[in-house]
């Protein structure tokens, strides 16, 4: 469980300035209130938000984070992140937990909401925040996974935009009601798949199979979300000569599937070992490999 005081704040007073204009970062006491309740992130979810991984005050794939923030907020009209507050206020936020667990992981959130909703006059709110990282190293050896039905077909970008597929947005509600109801079928995880059989990615995290020999992640068209993690073993893999792909992935395909991983930044690479009951073969050299090298990121 994280302890209050394990945990670091850093508000930015005007999160969407554009470049070049002040803005001020001030570290805030976690446990006094911070947003208001008139917020349009408390009381729709309207935000979005990243989370990253970090260790000695290097915080993993920086950048292609930043980047999805920019693409989330512009999916979800609103205005533009300011890309350097909030790369100072990361910086700023895990330097004192990073300073206190030398070699150990931290996670970082960041979050911009879309505002006032109830008459008030405030902009959007911007801030990040620090906390320990949960122990997975459970999970790093396997976990059980359920497929769920996301009750949308694969083609929902071209057809239906406005679900904000692939945007990181802060209404995580059915993400987590998905991992409840995975835990009532005695599972760790899910894979969400599409009516029309494709499969799509975790509440938190990304696909990868290795379906004979080549690895394979579905593609961003289908809705789900762009994953850094999943693209940083990506460009790993094929330096060390793996073929790489990514592709409408069918649920039937994952039968002949000789290994599952669920990648995100805060657990890195889960291997599978199960699937709806259905053992997986684990492979914990090379899953042992890939975290590895994630960890050593700049
Ligand atoms: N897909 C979803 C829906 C997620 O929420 C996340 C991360 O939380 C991911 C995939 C994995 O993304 P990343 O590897 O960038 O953490």
């Amino acid at each position: 469980m994280t302890r209050m005081s394990d945990l670091t704040l850093c508000l930015i007073d005007r999160p969407t300035a554009p470049p070049g204009e002040s803005v001020s970062i001030v570290d805030a006491d976690p446990l006094q209130a911070t947003v208001l309740a008139t917020d349009f992130g408390v009381n729709r979810g309207d935000g979005i938000f990243e989370v990253a991984g970090c260790v000695d005050g290097r915080v993993h794939a920086l950048d292609a984070h930043l980047r999805r923030f920019a693409r989330s907020a512009s999916m979800l009209d609103l205005p533009k992140p300011n890309s350097d507050a909030y790369a100072e206020a990361v910086r700023r936020a895990i330097a004192p937990l990073c300073a206190q667990r030398p070699g150990q992981e931290v996670l970082v959130k960041f979050v911009l909401t879309r505002g006032q909703e109830m008459g008030g006059t405030g902009g959007p709110a911007g801030w990040a925040i620090a906390y320990p990282c949960p122990d997975f190293t459970h999970d790093r050896s396997g976990i059980d996974v359920v497929t769920l039905d996301r009750g949308v077909r694969s083609d929902i970008m071209r057809t239906t935009p406005w679900l904000l597929g692939g945007a990181k947005t802060l209404s995580y509600a059915a993400n987590k009601a998905a991992l409840r109801e995975a835990k009532r079928r005695g599972a760790d995880d899910v894979l969400f798949v599409s009516t029309d059989g494709h499969a799509l990615e975790g509440p938190s995290s990304s696909l990868i199979a290795r379906i004979n020999g080549v690895l394979v992640t579905p593609h961003p068209d289908e809705g789900v979300l762009a994953g850094t993690t999943q693209a940083d073993v990506f460009a790993y893999a094929e330096e060390v000569g793996f073929r790489t792909e990514t592709r409408p992935v069918l649920t039937d395909e994952l039968a002949a599937a000789d290994a599952l991983w669920l990648t995100s930044s805060g657990r890195l690479c889960a291997p599978v070992k199960s699937l709806d009951g259905r053992p997986m073969a684990v492979d914990a050299a090379l899953t042992a490999e890939w975290n590895d090298h994630l960890l050593a990121r700049g």
